[in-house]
């Protein structure tokens, strides 16, 4: 087993002044340490790949978002070592002032015609594409309408902004219709931001009928692709080519830090829109740009995403393989539609035991829990990459099944 975090001691700074009392009532991740169910901030000791190590120990790597296993490709991984020696390690700077790197406009044309959008905007990471990009749009007035399990970075964007937030029910756009229909009257502007996938179910966004109802009340539409670049569509292009109407979503966001084995984040759109982000995303500009082997990986990345459709055939083949055996097994894998996959268990301690009982078993799958999902459907989140190979998830299949078991979630054959 992995080590945890040693337990804080009481510091006089934290004594002193009760401002930080609420620190030492919250004893909730102290209490899982004790009970030894904390599943967090584990060390690992390698690479993302198919196998990791943890604790000196070889386990399946079930928990990763390197969907198309390219982080430690020797192609990413010579760029990122090529634009270090050639640019050092920081750009000492905002993309404003002085950190826009050759690097930086080359990843941006060459993303805008990958997603084949007028323009492309990068941000040191995909948080701050969010940030940036919803609070600099919507102003006083505006509405922004938000899916109830959108993502913590488009949830605190729309906080940071002027303007006012609605959410509605997961994936419901009946609700998403009677709250822009409530509104209609008193609304500047609206947008709807939606994730392409869902972090934590796998599940897509029904984007013909969000798009329809936007449409209906001319209301803007940005989606955050951060499980679906790479992944979803013929080409990689995420939801929008998945469902065939890329032309209709006014506004993308991805990331570098899933299938695109680096970090950072992008915007692409209208060059209009994105030259006004580019100009007002306090994310942006008040913020160093991403560092040149990020960049460099990032572009590899999509050299290699562009060239090499075949890793993501592979991925949807171990998607197939491995959430069929979840479901054999007689677990509830939710509304998972893509390479995220989760055994929803039910309640925290089931999750956190499972998690802890699977590293045993040299497995490792990631452990969410209230408040990451509603109440009663803590989750197991597990995601594939294209580099699994059968062997690895047929092993990954036989622990949760012994570990199923032992929790009573997996009931023996025939009984
Ligand atoms: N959006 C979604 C849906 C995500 O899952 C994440 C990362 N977990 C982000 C945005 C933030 O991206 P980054 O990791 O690049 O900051």
């Amino acid at each position: 087993m992995s080590k945890v975090a040693p337990v804080r001691a009481k510091t006089n700074s934290m004594r002193a002044s009760s401002f930080f009392e609420k620190c030492e009532r919250d004893t909730r991740a102290e209490r899982a340490r004790q009970a030894g169910l904390y599943v967090f901030f584990r060390e690992i000791q390698s690479a993302q790949d198919p196998e990791i190590t943890l604790g000196g120990r070889r386990m399946i790597m079930l928990g990763s978002n390197n969907y198309l296993g390219l982080t430690n490709d020797n192609r990413v991984k010579e760029a990122s070592v090529a634009a270090i020696r050639k640019y050092g390690t920081g750009c000492a700077g905002s993309r404003w002032l002085n950190g826009t790197l050759d690097l930086h406009v080359e990843l941006e044309e060459r993303i805008a015609s990958f997603m084949r959008r007028d323009a492309a905007l990068t941000f040191a990471t995909g948080f701050q594409v969010n940030l940036g990009v919803i609070a600099c749009l919507v102003g006083k007035g505006d509405k922004v309408y938000l899916d109830r399990q959108d993502h913590a970075c488009i949830i605190d964007g729309a906080r940071l902004s002027f303007g006012e937030i609605r959410k509605f029910r997961h994936n419901d756009t009946d609700d998403l219709r009677r709250q822009i229909s409530n509104d209609a009257a008193t609304t500047k502007g609206r947008l709807v931001v939606v994730d392409g996938v869902f972090s934590m179910e796998g599940d897509i966004a029904p984007l013909p009928e969000i798009v329809a109802v936007a449409r209906e009340f001319e209301a803007a539409t940005m989606v955050d692709d951060a499980h679906g670049i790479g992944v979803l569509g013929e080409n990689g292009r995420g939801t929008g080519e998945h469902f065939g109407l890329e032309d209709e979503v006014d506004l993308v966001m991805g990331t570098f830090s899933k299938s695109m084995a680096s970090v950072g984040g992008f915007i692409v759109g209208d060059s209009p829109v994105i030259d006004y982000i580019r100009h007002n995303a306090r994310t942006l500009i008040f913020s160093a740009a991403p560092p040149p082997a990020s960049a460099a990986a990032a572009l590899a990345a999509l050299d290699i995403m562009e060239s090499e459709p075949e890793r993501r055939e592979r991925l949807w083949e171990n998607t197939r393989f491995f959430a069929e055996g979840l479901r054999s097994l007689g677990l509830d894998t939710g509304g998972s539609q893509t390479p995220v996959v989760p055994a929803i268990v039910g309640d925290n301690s089931t999750a956190a035991t499972m998690v802890r009982r699977l590293q045993e078993e040299d497995v490792f799958v990631n452990c969410v829990y209230t408040p990451g999902v509603p109440p009663g459907r803590a989750l197991l989140r597990m995601s594939l990459m294209a580099t699994h190979t059968t062997a690895q998830l047929s092993r990954a299949l036989d622990a949760i099944e012994k570990v199923g078991r032992e929790v009573g979630l997996v009931r023996a054959v025939g009984v």
